[in-house]
């Protein structure tokens, strides 16, 4: 079987990266796309010093809020290593205020940022799954998309997009050999979550039944799953990784 290749978007980021790491490890040649110029450096050492070559994975800078930078990402990025057979949908940001208190700039980053890249990524690779009658697409939601949070209007309804985008490209390519699955990650231990107060952070633990916060591998170990053969009958799902969290929904 030839070698799959992975493009993971926001892939050197905490949870991109634990999921790069992972499917480098199971044989899939990774690209990892980030957006901020030196944030790939410590990713590439990282995936070096856990011996990796430089030809079992990739880095590939590009905005993939935006349409045109994410097409140009992604033709460079095929051209140089060849179509995509697994798409991880994982770039993604907060902007957290009270609806209130929300500018319509923290709105518009979320949503271009989290649920515009959806689009903009999966238009570049899904005719290229299409043709060779295999494809694996897994959009990162989140357990704050199905629930709702405070002060996270626009994360929530850019990760319920997510999941209705997931389950309603499911059914339009299910016969096609592609598979469309979303994971929603809990609170996991990333930048994200670390930037969060102290006492904010006691408290989700607090409230997690497993009483830790999720590690990047927890949802790397999901994502390795759904990206296998094995996994050709699990479609249009929303595999929650949260510890328990989403019992108290
Ligand atoms: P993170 O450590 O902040 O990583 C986010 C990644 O997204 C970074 O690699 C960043 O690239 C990339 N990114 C942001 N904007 C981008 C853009 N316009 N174009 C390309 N890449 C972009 O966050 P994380 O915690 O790993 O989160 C990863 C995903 O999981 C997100 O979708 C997040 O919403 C979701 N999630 C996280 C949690 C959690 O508890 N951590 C829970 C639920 C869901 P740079 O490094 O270049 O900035």
């Amino acid at each position: 079987m030839k070698r799959r290749i992975a493009l993971v978007t926001g892939g050197v980021g905490g949870i991109g990266a634990g999921i790069s790491r992972r499917l480098a490890k199971e044989n899939v040649f990774v690209i990892a796309n980030y957006v901020v110029p030196g944030s790939e450096t410590p990713f590439i050492e990282a995936m070096r010093a856990a011996g990796f070559s430089d030809d079992q994975f990739a880095v590939s800078g590009g905005d993939v809020s935006d349409y045109k930078a994410a097409e140009e990402m992604v033709t460079q990025a095929v051209a140089r290593y060849g179509p995509v057979d697994i798409l991880i949908n994982c770039a993604g940001i907060t902007r957290d205020a009270s609806f209130r208190n929300m500018s319509l700039e923290q709105w518009r980053a979320v949503m271009s940022t989290n649920l515009d890249s959806v689009f903009n990524v999966t238009k570049q690779v899904i005719e290229g799954m299409v043709a060779q009658k295999w494809g694996r697409i897994i959009n990162i939601s989140s357990v704050n998309g199905v629930k709702g949070a405070f002060g996270q209007t626009n994360y929530a309804a850019s990760k319920a997009g997510v999941l209705g985008f997931t389950k309603s490209l499911a059914l339009e390519v299910a016969k096609k050999g592609i598979t469309v699955n979303a994971i929603s990650p809990g609170f996991i231990d990333t930048p994200m979550t670390q930037a969060m107060p102290d006492a904010a952070r006691a408290a989700v633990i607090a409230s997690i039944p497993t009483e830790r916060m999720g590690l990047p591998d927890d949802i790397a170990n999901a994502v390795a799953y759904l990206a296998s053969t094995e996994a050709s009958y699990v479609t249009g799902t929303n595999l929650s990784v949260n510890g328990g969290v989403h019992l108290y929904q």
